[in-house]
């Protein structure tokens, strides 16, 4: 056995994200991998408590070299396994609460973190984080849905569907640096996207994000979000159930895998300081595809932050 992961077969030992050290020793790290297993924010399909072990699982194939950036991630950066936060699955709040009292140290320190989820509830406590040490930041949120609802279930105003209003009431985001792009299926009725927009946010729902293309879209992107720091989210929801089944509220009709990593690809260049995978739901899944793109993703955000 080799020092070197690599050298190892991808099927061996314990599986780690991309099959770095798992340590929680941060003098060892610029970039440190948390999961999150919680799912009991979802609104409908749950299981993304699964996520976080399902998308190392399928990170073991990933050998280290991004041909498409021509950046070796885990040369350049020194990645490491955290391990998850300890969840309170009866309680949002707590499990919230428990999130930042793990990751901001973490930020604090300087190590980026990239997170694997968990519902979107989540993203709430980890922009608190990053806000405490960066200030409002910008956000480039990709999904199907806005999750901008004031409540869910009545008068709950911590669920998945809600995450960006709150964040956006305490200050976490500047809404003018605030981009959601895949947006598209159902609702109630006209208000959710009306809501959106009243909120300053700039929504590009699926089809104009396809129409213009990944070209235009990060060029506008970019002319909204600037230098500052920017932090991303990704509901694999964003990509078509076709490609990603494995989640917990699926819309029809999204993102292929190519569009995705074409998408996350063009956020080179960005001051990126975080960003979360969310919404894996590997009961749901399928020959493991959703984890494997999800896997993929994370690969394509560390390669970004490889790159700064
Ligand atoms: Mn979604
Ligand atoms: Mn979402």
């Amino acid at each position: 056995m080799s020092d070197s992961p690599f050298a190892q077969q991808p099927y061996q030992g314990i599986a780690t994200f991309g099959r770095r050290p798992h340590t929680r020793d941060l003098s060892q790290a610029d970039v440190a991998i948390v999961g999150v297993p919680y799912d009991g924010a979802t609104s409908y399909r749950s299981g993304t408590r699964f996520g976080p072990r399902a998308i190392r699982e399928q990170s073991l194939l990933l050998w280290g070299y991004n041909n498409a950036l021509e950046v070796a991630p885990f040369e350049a950066l020194r990645v490491i396994d955290y391990g998850d936060v300890d969840v309170v699955p009866v309680d949002v709040q707590a499990t919230h609460r428990a999130i930042e009292r793990e990751v901001a140290p973490l930020v604090a320190a300087g190590v980026k973190v990239v997170t694997l989820g968990g519902d979107h509830s989540i993203s709430l406590p980890l922009l608190r984080a990053h806000a405490a040490k960066y200030g409002p930041l910008a956000l480039i949120h990709f999904d199907a849905h806005p999750d901008t609802w004031n409540t869910e279930f009545g008068d709950q105003r911590y669920s998945h569907g809600t995450p960006f209003r709150r964040a956006i009431e305490e200050g976490l985001i500047d809404p003018a640096a605030y981009v959601q792009i895949g947006i598209r299926g159902p609702t109630a009725g006209p208000q959710d996207y009306i809501d959106v927009r009243e909120l300053g946010i700039r929504m590009m729902t699926l089809d104009e994000a396809v129409e213009r293309g990944p070209v235009a879209v990060l060029d506008e992107v970019r002319s909204r979000v600037g230098a500052r720091p920017v932090y991303v989210t990704l509901d694999i929801d964003a990509v078509d159930p076709a490609f990603a089944p494995g989640t917990g509220t699926p819309e029809v009709g999204g993102f292929t895998s190519r569009e995705l990593l074409q998408l996350l690809r063009g956020l080179r260049g960005f001051n990126v300081v975080g960003a979360d995978v969310v919404e894996v739901s590997p009961p749901y899944d399928h020959g493991n595809i959703t984890a494997i793109l999800a896997a993929n993703a994370v690969f394509e955000l560390l390669s970004v932050l490889a790159l700064k």
